[in-house]
């Protein structure tokens, strides 16, 4: 949109106050676009994602086109539901009253995008603000720039051009877009950046949503079964270095486990890394690349500090040209190290030894609240106290990641990693108002609350 953005906001509201956006017909011709828009594309996302971080299309598929799929379809058969006012059910004094409660859009809302996932995260939160009958702006990641290129150029073809808008550009574009009056935003990205989301929304009282991120711990209890053990690693590797080679917010980021266990944990972890990568995982093209140089500086200079390199168990190679690191897991790196101070956000994985597993608990709570918490674990009572002695956005037992494709569950995080959530209904939600509605008639009408006041009223 360049020089005309404030035009287009300008536009966007227009169309919303005609009320174009607020028919469930429209909303569902957009959100079957949308479905349109990614199968009809698939080789162009496919690409768009191997350009900009390396993706295998397997890949692409399970954490992008289908996730987006999933959505618009559960939409689609929900929206209905979704729309119709509820009843409210109102006590006696207010007879004959009736009570509603009616979703309504916000109006024109921003959905300011991450670049790990940059179809997905782009079009799961845009899903929900057309659901709920939104005229939305997109500002996907500047970092991921052939998918950011192919939304701008392809949802005009597809989706409503007076109500859903691509805008493209780096920080500064963000900046200018937190400078209009917005009705929601919907930002994904880091905790710096939702700092500069709520400041900018504060001016016009603009409500938000921040999915940010943080440093995910995985409990491991250690578990008797070899079965178990087997699925336990492999799940862990999947869920670290398979999503985006360890570039998603919900990744694992460190483990935690008994002592004893340990050496145990690295071997089978090294023997599922060959497995899943070969012998050379550098030319392997099942494992996604480093976004770009800086992040890739990031990331190497985690490893600079001599403690921390110390602690290397296995991996540690990299190739700066094709920005490739190599799945690396290190055995406790120092706790003041930047490696366990700040979001890893890649394929390195620090394991933590405890001499007691229930330990984990005050170590995890010894640090900011996650956006996830992992655990390993047949024992129930230990799950109901990580449950209960924990704050986390969520909570999964003995998998990882797989609650983020799961609508019937909110997504989102709480204190430093976010609030707010979305997925499925929640989505709808989160880009609704929920209006109270109350219709009175004109009898009976109840003198005492009216003045003059006097004793006989009081105890009335
Ligand atoms: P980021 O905060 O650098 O950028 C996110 C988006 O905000 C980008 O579109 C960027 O252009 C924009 N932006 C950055 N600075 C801005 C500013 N000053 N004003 C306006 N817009 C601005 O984050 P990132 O590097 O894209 O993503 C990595 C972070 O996002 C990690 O912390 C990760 O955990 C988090 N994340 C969270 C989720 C989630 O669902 N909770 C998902 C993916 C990533």
């Amino acid at each position: 949109m360049g020089e005309e953005v404030e035009e287009s906001i300008d536009g966007l509201r227009q169309s919303f106050r005609t009320g174009r956006t607020r028919s469930v017909a429209w909303r569902k011709s957009q959100l079957g676009s949308i479905v349109r828009l990614v199968s009809e594309n698939e080789e162009k996302i496919f690409s768009a994602l191997y350009q900009d971080l390396g993706k295998h299309p397997v890949e692409c598929y399970r954490d992008e086109l289908g996730v987006v799929l999933k959505s618009a379809a559960y939409a689609l058969r929900n929206l209905d539901k979704w729309v119709a006012p509820k009843k409210g059910n109102l006590p006696l004094l207010f007879f004959p009253a009736r009570g509603q409660v009616i979703p309504e859009p916000l109006g024109v809302v921003l959905v300011i995008s991450s670049w790990n996932f940059p179809i997905s995260l782009a079009l799961d939160p845009v899903i929900g603000a057309i659901s709920a009958g939104n005229a939305v702006v997109l500002k996907p990641s500047e970092l991921a720039p052939a998918c950011s290129a192919f939304l701008a150029e392809h949802v005009p073809l597809y989706l409503d051009t007076k109500a859903v808008k691509v805008v493209e550009g780096g920080v500064d574009m963000g900046e200018r877009l937190l400078r209009q009056r917005w009705d929601k935003i919907f930002f994904t990205g880091g905790p710096k950046g939702g700092q500069i989301v709520m400041s900018a929304a504060a001016r016009y009282l603009t409500p938000v949503t921040l999915e940010l991120g943080g440093k995910c711990p995985t409990i491991l209890d250690t578990l008797s079964d070899a079965y178990d053990v087997k699925i336990m690693v492999k799940r862990i590797a999947g869920g670290k270095w398979g999503p985006c080679c360890g570039q998603a917010c919900i990744g694992v980021d460190y483990i935690l486990v008994e002592r004893k266990f340990s050496a145990t944990l690295i071997e089978l972890l090294r023997r599922t890394i060959k497995k899943f990568y070969g012998e050379n995982p550098q030319s392997s093209k099942s494992i996604c690349r480093i976004v770009n140089r800086d992040h890739f500086e990031r990331l190497k200079s985690m490893l600079k500090d001599p403690a921390v390199a110390d602690s290397i168990k296995f991996g540690g190679s990299m190739d700066e040209e094709i920005l490739f690191i190599e799945p690396t897991i290190l055995l406790d790196p120092p706790l003041d190290s930047e490696l366990m101070m700040s979001e890893i956000f890649g394929p390195l994985l620090p394991i933590i030894t405890v001499d007691n597993i229930q330990e984990s608990i005050e170590f995890i709570n010894s640090r900011p609240k996650p956006l996830a918490i992992y655990a390993f674990t047949k024992n129930e009572a230990f799950k109901q106290r990580i449950i209960k002695e924990t704050s986390s956005g969520s909570i999964t037992f003995n998998d990882v990641m797989v609650q983020f494709v799961c609508d019937e569950l909110p997504f989102g995080g709480v204190g430093q990693s976010g609030f707010g959530r979305y997925h499925g209904k929640y989505s709808f939600d989160t880009f609704s108002h929920e209006k109270a509605v109350m219709r009175r008639g004109f009898f009976p009408e109840l003198e005492p609350r009216y003045p003059p006041w006097n004793d006989f009223k009081l105890r009335f």
